[in-house]
């Protein structure tokens, strides 16, 4: 079911999100179902947990909407449930990035090149896989809202400034989407 998104402002993106009980199939494959289809609606490339109100370690990515941009991945989706980075690489590269929860802002981000990560998939099995390129900075920026941390927070300082405005405009809920939003 599509649900609304949570936009900058709301508590719930600023909780650092409870691991996902891998008992609770049913309600997990339900939470699974609300992001894809959350995900879809809002024609973006990947969805946490939490900015759906659900402050729980599950996150998706889905790198269609982003072919056009970067041919390499279309087809790329992961369900990634209780993700935790077991290495990163030294070397950081750039990438622009944006938000669902922080609509109409974009911002070049420094992160790690490379990531290995652990996961449990939606047929809850164990997997551990690596990631470069811009499907890495997918999953990084979903990971960084399991903890409370968006994208904005890691900006130059002289740039959240300029952005600053916007973002106290969209936490009063000043702001246009195509989208259901909201901030709670
Ligand atoms: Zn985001």
């Amino acid at each position: 079911m599509i649900q609304p998104i949570y936009l900058y402002g709301s508590e719930v993106l600023r909780e650092k999100a409870a691991p996902a009980d891998l008992s609770k199939k049913e309600e997990l494959a339900k939470l699974i179902e609300d992001l894809r289809d959350t995900l879809k609606r809002s024609e973006g490339c990947g969805l946490a947990a939490p900015q759906i109100g659900v402050s729980l370690r599950v996150l998706i990515v889905d790198g269609d909407e982003m072919e056009e941009v970067y041919p390499y991945l279309k087809g790329f989706k992961r369900v990634m449930i209780n993700p935790e980075v077991l290495e990163e690489s030294a070397s950081l590269c750039e990438y622009e990035e944006g938000c669902l929860s922080v609509p109409g802002v974009y911002c070049t981000v420094r992160r790690p090149e490379r990531i290995k990560v652990r996961y449990w998939d939606e047929t809850f099995t164990e997997r551990e896989e690596e990631f470069d390129k811009f499907a890495c900075r997918m999953v990084q920026h979903e990971m960084s809202h399991l903890d409370g941390v968006l994208f904005t927070d890691l900006v130059a300082p002289i740039r959240r400034k300029m952005i600053s405005k916007k973002l106290i405009n969209i936490s009063h809920g000043k702001v246009a989407t195509r989208y259901n939003a909201k901030v709670k």
